[in-house]
């Protein structure tokens, strides 16, 4: 996901190069350590084996979803399970075709190229992916002016792995490219629990079952977001407590970087307290909540919004955006009858 909205997240905006240190650490490497998701999991796991058995490609795959949910880490294991190489690059990275080309005539048979981003993709470069990923050919142009001469150039077949936080900004010549799409969705507590688990055990952190499932109580659905909360509190147990994850230590971390019973950061509940209090809980825009927030729509639309109206607190109208009766029982602010109320 973008760099502005992956490091934006919820907890701190600051966590940027830690989270990318620790997002490298803590991945699993093989489709049997990474937690929850079953029924995607399985299925690739189909795929992976029948591509290996006929030496072919893997089809190309794109992944959906939130920052955090795992994407990359899938693109990843796709490529050790296949036994090839992963060449990652981003959207917005790739900033012409030229580029394009060199990162495809660098493949590989069967290789990976993983492109994080991919609906920020120029329209240019992506219309000159489309044979790639079709035939595993590019057109070159060699020379210019009158001299100028085109060429199809055969590359290896490969697979394309992309990721994207909006589905909904694919073109949809881009989408019918991708045999194989899957919807990453937010992990139920009991599986970022034991993602929380798995990575004290990396680090080395002593924890206890409830100071774990605490975390992962708290952690958005997010396993991005439930390492970063352990992380933080280790640091409050090691500098105040035992050195030990325990419930304790959660409740005291989490009370202090003020993520709720609901997992909500400061920022989830400005966003919710502006559409009560400044618009009469809507519906409102996302435009204005942004500049009344001070914070990119983007961002809104990526990283807040999906938890929030998950979670049943913010309800999508053609209108804009309205709060729910959750969102004003959340913030402890009486809803106002339905006669007090603006006309939705
Ligand atoms: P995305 O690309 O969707 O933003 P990442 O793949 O970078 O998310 O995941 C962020 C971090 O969360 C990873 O480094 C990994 O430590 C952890 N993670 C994500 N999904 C899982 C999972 N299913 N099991 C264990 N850890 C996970």
């Amino acid at each position: 996901m973008s760099e502005d909205t992956k490091d934006r997240g919820p907890i701190d905006a600051g966590a940027k190069e830690e989270d990318s240190r620790y997002d490298i650490a803590l991945r699993p490497e093989r489709l049997e350590d990474y937690v929850g998701q079953t029924h995607h999991r399985e299925n690739l796991s189909v795929y992976i084996e029948a591509a290996r058995r006929r030496g072919e490609p893997l089809d190309h795959v794109l992944f959906c979803g939130p920052p955090g949910l795992g994407k990359t880490t899938l693109a990843h294991i796709i490529a050790k399970e296949m036994g090839v190489t992963i060449h990652t690059s981003s959207g917005p990275a790739i900033e012409h075709k030229g580029a394009l080309a060199a990162l495809l005539t660098k493949l590989a048979p069967r290789d990976v190229l993983f492109i994080d981003e991919i609906h920020r993709l120029s329209p240019i470069v992506e219309e000159n992916l489309y044979p790639a990923i079709e035939e595993f050919e590019i057109d070159i142009i060699a020379g210019d002016g009158p001299h100028a001469a085109a060429y199809r150039l055969p590359l290896h077949p490969f697979t394309l792995v992309g990721a994207t936080t909006r589905t909904g900004l694919l073109t949809s010549p881009l989408l019918s490219r991708f045999g194989v799409t899957i919807r990453l969705d937010y992990y139920p507590p009991e599986d970022l629990e034991r993602i929380v688990v798995r990575s004290a055990g990396l680090l080395g952190v002593p924890v206890e079952r409830e100071g774990a499932a605490e975390i992962a109580r708290r952690a958005r659905g997010t396993p991005r977001i439930a390492n970063r909360l352990l992380r933080r509190v280790r640091d409050f147990a090691e500098v105040r407590g035992t050195g030990v994850v325990d419930v304790e230590a959660a409740r005291f971390a989490l009370e202090r970087l003020e993520v709720d019973e609901a997992g909500f950061d400061e920022m989830d509940r400005r966003i919710l307290s502006t559409i009560i209090e400044k618009f009469d809980g809507g519906p409102v825009g996302i435009e204005t909540i942004a500049v009344a927030v001070a914070e990119p729509s983007d961002t809104l639309e990526d990283v807040y919004e999906p938890f929030l109206i998950q979670g049943g607190y913010l309800k999508r109208t053609p209108r804009g955006r309205v709060a729910t009766q959750k969102a004003y029982a959340h913030l402890g602010v009486p809803m106002p009858e339905p006669g007090q109320r603006r006309l939705l």
